[in-house]
C-alpha cells in the first residue's frame, strides 16, 4: 500500500549512539596528544557525519509519507515543540557555565543574545536544537511548496552557500564581493553552518530516503559509502593543507557519504531497545557539562596528567561518564513513566476491556491488502473508537501510518486533538455553525450535509476543511446526488477547503440480489455526480464511499479512502454475514469481569430482580461484577446469555442489574472470589464472540461495543 508502514530501524538507532561518541570525540580530541593527522582524520573528517545523521533521522522520521500533501503539519509541531523543549532545558542547565565562562557580559549587547539564541547556541554544542528547528521548518516548507526535486536543489544551493562560508571560506575570501557578503552573514551567525545553510539538506535527504521506492542494494551502499568517504578525507586533507577552512563541518563529499551511510544501515531492521534514542540525545546534550566536571575532578585530585593530559584517557572518561549519566537519567525518566502509567492503568478489579493492539495492527495490514493501491484506510473511531478507547486507538494507528480518522461528532473530534491526534480528522456528523470557530481552532474537517450548511459554514470567513456527503439514496445525510449544480456550487464557496466529497451506502452488507442491485445504484449515482462535476471543470478532491462491508463485498471500487470502522476492529456486524471477500480479521476487544461472590442457594430459592430465576436443585451462583451500566444489555438476561469462568461455559441467571450480574456456576470447579470471568473473548478453548452475543441480544455488534461504558477499565496489550 502507499503509506510505508513504521519499521524498528536496528540500524538507525544504533548510530546514533556512535554517533553520540563521534560528537564527544570533536568535542575533546582523543588522538591528539598522539597524532595530530590522526586526530584531525577522526574528529575534523569522520567525525562530521554525526551531526548530519541527527538532522537525517529526524528528516526520515518527519517526512515519512509518500506524498507531498499528506505532510501534516502535527508531524512537525510535535518536533518543534520537543526541540524547543529540550533547547529551553540545555539553556538553563548550561547557565552556570555561562555566567563562570563570562557569557552573560557579552549578552547585555541584546544583539548577541539574539545570535545566540537563534543561530549559535548558548553554549558551543547547544547550537544543534536551534539548527534542527530551523532546518525542519525549512525542509517542510520547501517539501510542501515545491516538487521534492525543486526542493531538493534549494536546500543543496543553501548548503554550497554554508559551504563557501564554513571549510572553503579561504576562496570567498579572496574574492572582494563574497567576502563582504559572508562577513554580513557571519554578523548573524558566527558560522555557516547553522539551520539556514547546514540543516536543511539533511533533512531533505532524510525525507528523499524515506520516500523512495526503489532502494539500492546494500553493496552498492557499502562500496558507494567506502569510496565517497575515501574521497571526503582527501577532500578534507587537501583543504586542510591550503588553510582554506575558517571552520571544518562542512564538506562536498559529507552528501554522498551521509546518503550511503543511511541507506546502509536501514538495511539492518529489527527491535532495538527503545530508550536508545533518548541516550543518544542526552548524550550530546550533557558531555560538555561532564568535561567540565572530569577537568574538576582531575584538578582536586591533581589527576591532570592521567585525565587531561592523556587524550585517549580523557575522552574514554568523558565518554563513559556522559554515558553514565545519561544512563542513570533515562532510568529516572523511565521510571517516572511507568510510574505514571502505572497510576493510570486501574486494577483490573471489577469489569475492563482488553484491547489487543496487535490484532488491530494485523486487521490494518489486511485490510490494506485488500483494498487497491492507493485507497488508504480512514479510520472510523465515532463511539470511543466503537468503545474500544478513542485516544489510544488513534494514537496507535498513527504509528502504524495511518494518518486519517473519522469520528462522529465535534466533541469528538476536539476531545481527539486535544489527545494529541494527528493527520486529518473527519466529522461524518452534522456541525452546527455556531461552532465553526472551533472547526478552525482546531483544523477540523467537517462533513457539510448539504449546500446549505456549506454556505452556513463559508459565512465564518476563515479557511474550514469540508468533506461533501452526498445522498444517493439513503436518504439520510448529504446533498441529493442529482443536484449537480448545488454541489458544485460548493466548490465556489471561497472559504470552504473541499478535501473530500462522499457517500454511504445503506445496503452494502447483504448479497441479496435486490439489494446488491439498489447499491450498485448508489455507487452508479455517486460516479455519475463525480462526472457531472468533472463536466464543469472541477478538481475532484478525495473520493470515498464503502465502509467496512463496502470493502467486503465491492473491494473493486478505486477510491480514496474507505471509511472503516467495524471491521477495523476485527468483527462483523452480525454471526452470520454473507461477504464477497472473507478476511481473516482477528477481534480486538474482550470483555472480562471478576467473581466478587460465590454462594449456594437451595432448591426453590431465587436470582435477582423481579425473582425471574428460581432454583430447581441447589445451585452455586456467581456475582460478577458487571452490568447494564458497563454496557452489557440488559436483554441477555435469564436464558439468553453465557460467561466464561475456568474456561467453562456458564448461563447468565436471573435479571441483570444495573451493576452486577449473576451467572449458574453449579458443577464448575472450585469458583471463587477473584476468579476472573470472560463476557467476551476467549477462556481456554471456549470462545464467546462479540458478534454471539449481539445477536444472543438482539443487536449488531457496532451496537453493542459501542454502548461499552467509560465505566469500564480499558487495558491496552501490546501498545
Ligand atoms: C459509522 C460510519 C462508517 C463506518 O461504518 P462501519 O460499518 O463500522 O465500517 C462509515 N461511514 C459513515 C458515514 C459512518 O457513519
Amino acid at each position: 500500500m502507499t503509506i510505508p508502514q513504521k519499521k524498528e530501524y536496528a540500524g538507525i538507532d544504533y548510530f546514533r549512539l556512535i554517533a553520540a561518541f563521534l560528537v564527544v570525540a570533536i568535542h575533546t580530541s582523543p588522538l591528539s596528544g598522539l597524532n595530530e593527522t590522526a586526530d584531525f582524520v577522526l574528529t575534523r573528517v569522520l567525525a562530521r557525519v554525526a551531526v548530519p545523521f541527527f538532522f537525517m533521522v529526524s528528516g526520515f522520521f518527519l517526512f515519512s509519507k509518500t506524498e507531498a500533501e499528506k505532510l501534516n503539519f502535527y508531524g512537525l509541531a510535535v518536533l518543534l515543540k520537543k526541540t524547543a523543549f529540550l533547547y529551553g532545558i540545555a539553556i538553563l542547565l548550561y547557565l552556570p557555565l555561562n555566567i563562570y565562562a563570562g557569557t552573560l557580559g557579552e549578552w547585555r549587547c541584546l544583539p548577541n543574545l539574539l545570535k545566540d539564541i537563534v543561530f549559535d547556541g548558548t553554549f558551543y554544542h547547544l547550537w544543534y536544537l536551534p539548527a534542527a528547528i530551523f532546518g525542519a521548518c525549512i525542509a517542510w516548507l520547501l517539501l510542501k511548496r515545491l516538487p521534492s526535486r525543486q526542493a531538493f536543489i534549494i536546500s543543496l544551493i543553501l548548503y554550497i552557500v554554508g559551504l563557501f562560508g564554513d571549510s572553503y571560506y579561504g576562496i570567498s575570501e579572496k574574492i572582494p564581493f563574497l567576502k563582504a557578503v559572508y562577513q554580513n552573514l557571519f554578523w548573524f551567525s558566527d558560522y555557516t553552518r547553522n539551520g539556514l545553510f547546514f540543516a536543511p539538506v539533511f533533512f531533505m535527504l532524510g525525507a528523499l530516503l524515506a520516500r523512495q521506492t526503489k532502494r539500492i542494494p546494500l553493496q552498492t551502499c557499502l562500496i558507494g559509502l567506502a569510496v565517497s568517504f575515501v574521497f571526503m578525507l582527501t577532500e578534507g586533507l587537501l583543504l586542510h593543507s591550503l588553510k582554506l577552512p575558517k571552520h571544518d563541518s562542512m564538506y562536498l563529499m559529507l552528501l554522498p557519504c551521509m546518503f550511503f551511510l543511511f541507506q546502509s544501515l536501514h538495511f539492518w531492521k529489527g527491535k532495538n531497545p527503545k530508550y536508545l534514542r533518548n541516550l543518544s540525545m542526552l548524550i550530546y546534550l550533557i558531555h560538555p557539562a561532564v568535561i567540565v566536571v572530569v577537568r574538576g575532578f582531575a584538578k582536586a585530585t591533581g589527576l591532570q596528567r592521567l585525565l587531561i593530559d592523556n587524550s585517549v584517557i580523557h575522552y574514554l572518561a568523558v565518554a563513559s561518564g556522559s554515558f553514565a549519566a545519561a544512563i542513570v537519567l533515562v532510568m529516572i525518566l523511565n521510571r517516572k513513566r511507568t510510574h505514571k502509567s502505572n497510576s493510570m492503568q486501574r486494577h483490573k478489579d471489577r469489569v475492563w476491556a482488553e484491547i489487543n493492539m496487535l490484532n488491530l495492527r494485523h486487521n490494518v495490514q489486511v485490510l490494506r491488502d485488500a483494498l487497491p493501491v492507493g485507497c488508504e484506510i480512514m479510520a472510523v473511531i465515532k463511539a470511543n473508537a466503537y468503545g474500544h478507547g478513542a485516544a489510544e486507538i488513534s494514537a496507535y494507528l498513527h504509528r502504524i501510518g495511518v494518518d486519517s480518522v473519522a469520528v462522529a461528532t465535534i466533541d469528538e473530534a476536539i476531545y481527539l486533538r486535544r489527545k494529541g491526534t494527528k493527520g486529518e480528522i473527519l466529522i461524518l456528523g452534522y456541525t452546527s455553525e455556531a461552532r465553526t470557530s472551533e472547526l478552525f481552532r482546531y483544523r477540523l474537517s467537517q462533513t457539510v450535509v448539504d449546500a446549505e450548511h456549506a454556505r452556513e459554514l463559508n459565512r465564518f470567513g476563515k479557511p474550514i476543511q469540508i468533506h461533501i456527503k452526498v445522498d444517493t439514496g439513503m436518504n439520510r445525510l448529504g446533498e441529493n446526488y442529482r443536484h449537480v449544480s448545488e454541489i458544485a456550487s460548493i466548490f465556489d464557496c471561497e472559504n470552504l477547503k473541499v478535501r473530500g466529497i462522499f457517500s454511504h451506502m445503506c445496503v452494502s452488507d447483504s448479497t441479496e440480489t435486490g439489494n446488491v442491485a439498489f447499491t450498485k445504484a448508489q455507487i452508479q449515482h455517486f460516479y455519475e455526480l463525480l462526472d457531472g462535476l468533472k463536466a464543469k471543470h472541477i478538481q475532484l478532491p478525495k473520493i470515498h464511499i464503502q465502509s467496512s462491508y463496502g470493502v467486503l463485498n465491492y473491494p473493486e471500487l478505486q477510491c480514496s479512502y474507505a471509511r472503516i470502522g467495524i471491521a477495523l476492529y476485527g468483527v462483523l456486524s452480525t454471526f452470520d454475514a454473507q461477504t464477497k471477500c472473507s478476511l481473516d480479521l482477528r477481534p480486538v476487544l474482550a470483555l472480562k469481569s471478576k467473581v466478587v461472590l460465590a454462594r449456594t442457594i437451595e432448591s426453590g430459592e431465587s436470582v435477582g430482580y423481579g425473582r425471574e430465576f428460581v432454583a430447581e436443585r441447589e445451585t452455586k451462583v456467581a456475582v460478577i461484577s458487571t452490568g447494564y451500566a458497563d454496557g452489557f444489555p440488559r436483554s441477555l438476561s435469564t436464558g439468553k446469555g453465557h460467561v466464561l469462568i475456568h474456561g467453562c461455559r456458564a448461563p447468565i441467571i436471573g435479571r441483570i442489574c444495573m451493576d452486577q450480574l449473576m451467572a449458574d456456576v453449579t458443577g464448575l470447579p472450585d469458583i471463587k472470589r477473584g476468579d476472573v470471568v470472560t463476557l467476551i473473548g476467549k477462556d481456554g478453548s471456549e470462545e464467546i464472540t462479540a458478534e454471539q452475543v449481539a445477536v444472543n441480544a438482539g443487536t449488531i455488534t457496532n451496537e453493542l461495543l459501542s454502548r461499552l461504558s467509560n465505566r469500564l477499565e480499558r487495558v491496552f496489550l501490546d501498545l
